[in-house]
């Protein structure tokens, strides 16, 4: 028989560490299920947005929040490093399988964000992790000198340009229509001699050996077919929700795929299960809403476990 927790928070971003605080504090007898500590801004060189700095990195600012969930180590059980796969739920407990373990609990709260979009082109299959990758600070670095194109047309994609610069010898940011970043953001980026922009481009195809080589786009305007010298390929075209654990019925999804929750205490339509953060319908992501939508989330599932 799998240990029964009163609450499963999956997810080790701002939502789910938030979460995991405050249910510790509680005293709720709770399990945290998590690939990493390791939220979608961890990327980012310079949060100016997190209430109560000024300016930190993500780098710092999730080794921050890990520190503090861990502090009430002994409150709640931390299980990282591990994804969950599947939930059901019989005889009124829920049924979490991961792909190390199984766990029981009487209420899950989802905090499990954003994954990123792949390309849809011929070539980005062969060449995932062989020159197309999703973390410009991750793996920037290892393009020092080299040229490397940047694709979409977003703040993401504007900041990963940027920190690309500070390696790589050139940087081309390829989008499909007119960019949407920051208007400030975009001139200060583009005004890197290193970096340049590229507007309604349809892509083609990555070419590589082993590793890329290329890109060959067209150019959606004149028609011309151009192809890109590259070595490496970031790809910045947004993200979906990260889901996939939840079956048909578990939970009522939009169509975007996004958990449907009740934005006065984050309820999704199934008793027991809340739903807090960017893989919510919520309308706004960002850091300190993930944090405090689950702390209203754990808040009412207090009450809900007291009642
Ligand atoms: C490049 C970039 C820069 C950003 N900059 C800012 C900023 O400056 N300020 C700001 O406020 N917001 C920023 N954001 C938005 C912010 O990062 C998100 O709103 C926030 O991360 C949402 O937190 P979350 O906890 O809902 O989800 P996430 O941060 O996505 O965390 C989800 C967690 O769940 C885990 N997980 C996912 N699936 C599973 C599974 N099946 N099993 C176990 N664990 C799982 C993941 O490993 C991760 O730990 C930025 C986003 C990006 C992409």
């Amino acid at each position: 028989m799998t240990e029964i927790f009163d609450l499963a928070i999956i997810g080790g971003g701002p939502g789910g560490v938030a979460a995991g605080v405050y249910s510790a504090r509680k005293k709720i007898k709770a399990i945290l299920i998590t690939e990493c500590f390791r939220g979608q801004s961890a990327v980012s060189s310079d949060i100016q947005n997190w209430i109560g700095d000024i300016s930190v990195s993500g780098e710092e600012l999730h080794n921050r929040l890990e520190k503090h969930l861990k502090h009430y180590s002994k409150d709640i059980l931390i299980k990282e490093k591990e994804t969950v796969i599947n939930i059901t739920k019989s005889n009124g407990v829920f049924n979490i399988k991961t792909d190390k373990s199984e766990y029981g609990a009487k209420t899950i709260l989802i905090t499990t964000g954003n994954i990123r979009k792949k390309i849809q082109v011929k070539g980005a299959e062969e060449f995932e992790g062989k020159g197309i990758t999703y973390c410009a600070s991750c793996d920037g670095p290892m393009y020092g000198d080299m040229d490397v194109a940047v694709i979409g047309g977003g703040n993401s994609a504007f900041e990963s340009a940027a920190q690309l610069s500070a390696y790589a010898k050139t940087v081309t940011i390829i989008q499909r229509s007119d960019f949407k970043a920051e208007p400030m953001m975009m001139e200060k980026v583009l005004a890197n001699p290193k970096v340049k922009g590229v507007t309604n481009v349809e892509m083609l195809e990555i070419k590589g050996d082993k590793f890329v080589t290329g890109i060959i786009y067209k150019d959606k305007k004149t028609g011309e077919i151009i192809e890109l010298p590259v070595s490496g390929i970031f790809v910045e075209i947004g993200s979906n929700p990260s889901v996939d654990f939840i079956e048909h019925g578990l939970v009522e999804l939009n169509e975007r795929e996004e958990i449907i929750i009740d934005p006065k205490n984050q309820k999704t339509n199934t008793p027991g299960i809340w739903a807090a953060g960017d893989c919510t319908n919520g309308l706004y992501r960002q850091n300190n809403i993930a944090v405090g939508d689950a702390v209203k989330a754990v808040e009412d599932i207090y009450r809900y476990l007291k009642s």
